[in-house]
C-alpha cells in the first residue's frame, strides 16, 4: 500500500509505503547502557552557569547558534530580508543518571518564562537526542522570530475518541503521529486544554514528562537502542515529539521534501501495544 498523508496539525506531507525496504524498521546496533568510558562532557562541564535548580544546571551553549547581543530588526537586501541572529541557545541538564524528564522539562519551562521577559525573543523550541545510557541534556533555543505554531487540540480530541493510534491516555495523551516522518514517531500532549508549554502548570508538565519517560523506554526497545530525538514543540497545546533516528533522508525526501518509510502508525501502535502485553 502506498499512501500520501497530510498531517492535520502541521500540514506536512509524508509518504507511507509498506513495501519500502526498511519495513519493519531496520535495527541499529544497541548501545551499551551505563556510564560511557570517555569522560562525559556534561559531567565535566566547567563553563559559566546561568542557573541551578536542584540537580539541574542551565548553562549557555559553548558554541551558541544564536547570541543575545544585537538588534533583531530586519533589513532588506536585494529584495530579501536579513536580521542578526539574536536569541538564546542554552543547555539544560541534570546528573548523569538523572531522575527522568520531569525535573528537566520543569527547568526548561522556567527558562522559557525568564526568556519571555526579553521583548526581542519570540519563538521557543527545544530538543535533545536521547539514547540509553547517554547523559540527558536539552538544548533550548529562543528565536527573534515567531516559530510556526499549530493547534493540535481538536485533532488530539478526535484521536482520543477514535483510539486506534493511542498508546496511553491519562494526564497526558501518547499517540502515534498520523503522518509520521520516521518509523514509530510518537507525540505526547497534555490530555486537556490548549496551554502553551510554560503556561500549562507544573502538574501538566509532570504528567507529560512521565508519559515521555514511558514512551521513550518502550520505543527504545522497539528500535533496539537507536538514538531518539525528543523535540519540544510550542503549540496550543504544546507537545513532545519522539523521533527515532534509524536512517538518514532517502532520495525521495531529498528530491521532494516528502519523507518516505515503511511503517504505518496503525501497525506501529499495534506492535507497541502487543509488546507491552508480552512484557507485563
Ligand atoms: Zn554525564
Amino acid at each position: 500500500m502506498r499512501e500520501l498523508r497530510t498531517c492535520p496539525v502541521t500540514g506536512r506531507v509524508v509518504l507511507l509505503n509498506d513495501h519500502w525496504v526498511d519495513a519493519p524498521a531496520a535495527p541499529v546496533a544497541a548501545r551499551e547502557a551505563g556510564v560511557p568510558e570517555e569522560p562525559c562532557w556534561y559531567c565535566t562541564y566547567a563553563g559559566p552557569v546561568i542557573a541551578r535548580m536542584g540537580d539541574i544546571t542551565v548553562a549557555p551553549h559553548p558554541v551558541p547558534a544564536l547570541g543575545i547581543e544585537g538588534d533583531p530588526r530586519p533589513t532588506v537586501v536585494a529584495g530579501a530580508t536579513r536580521r542578526q541572529g539574536v536569541g538564546a541557545h542554552e543547555l539544560v541538564f541534570g546528573l548523569h543518571k538523572g531522575r527522568g524528564e520531569g525535573p528537566l522539562l520543569a527547568a526548561v519551562a522556567a527558562r522559557v518564562t525568564d526568556l519571555r521577559g526579553d521583548q526581542r525573543l519570540r519563538g521557543f523550541g527545544a530538543s535533545r537526542r536521547a539514547a540509553p545510557g547517554a547523559h540527558a541534556a536539552w538544548q533550548l533555543f529562543a528565536m527573534p522570530t515567531d516559530l510556526e505554531t499549530s493547534l493540535p487540540a481538536g485533532w488530539r480530541d478526535a484521536e482520543r475518541a477514535h483510539g486506534e493510534r493511542i498508546l496511553e491516555d491519562g494526564g497526558a495523551t501518547t499517540l502515534l503521529a498520523w503522518a509520521p516522518r520516521v518509523p514509530f514517531e510518537v507525540w505526547v500532549l497534555p490530555a486537556q486544554g490548549h496551554a502553551r508549554f510554560d503556561r500549562s502548570g507544573p502538574e501538566v508538565i509532570a504528567a507529560v514528562a512521565a508519559a515521555v519517560d514511558r514512551a521513550f523506554a518502550q520505543l527504545s526497545v522497539a528500535v533496539r537502542g537507536a538514538p531518539i530525538d525528543l523535540v519540544l514543540v510550542e503549540s496550543e497545546p504544546w507537545r513532545v515529539e519522539l523521533l527515532p533516528r534509524l536512517a538518514g533522508p532517502t532520495a525521495v525526501e531529498v528530491a521532494t521534501g516528502v519523507p518516505v518509510h515503511g511503517v504505518f502508525p496503525e501497525a506501529a501502535a499495534h506492535y507497541l501495544r502487543d509488546a507491552r502485553r508480552v512484557t507485563r
